[in-house]
């Protein structure tokens, strides 16, 4: 789960400044996306914090709301075209940030 959480981080720009996260024309709201994986990812670290093990229906809910949130953060145009979840994911760049 740690693990997860962490490859969720790295690949999501949760860090972005407003500016441009609300650049206009949106599709689905990125801000609230954001905070909503952002409390979720707080909540997963808090019960491996308080000891408690997670179950693979917890892995498989965190895996689907970070791909639901990426795949809205790219159409967007927040982050690149891979998922976050995926093998390959150390390998995504958030556009500008490079
Ligand atoms: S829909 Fe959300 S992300 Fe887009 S401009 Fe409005 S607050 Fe910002």
């Amino acid at each position: 789960m740690s693990t997860l959480i962490g490859q969720i981080r790295a690949s999501i720009p949760f860090d972005a400044p407003e500016a441009r996260i609300c650049s206009g024309s949106c599709q689905g709201c990125s801000m609230k996306l954001l905070d909503f994986l952002a409390s979720a990812l707080e909540d997963c670290e808090r019960g491996l914090n308080a000891g408690v093990k997670p179950t693979l229906k917890d892995l498989s809910r965190l895996i689907r709301m970070a791909r639901k949130v990426h795949d809205v953060l790219r159409k967007n145009g927040l982050v690149d075209a891979v998922d976050p979840t995926s093998p390959t994911a150390a390998e995504i760049r958030v556009p500008g940030s490079r």
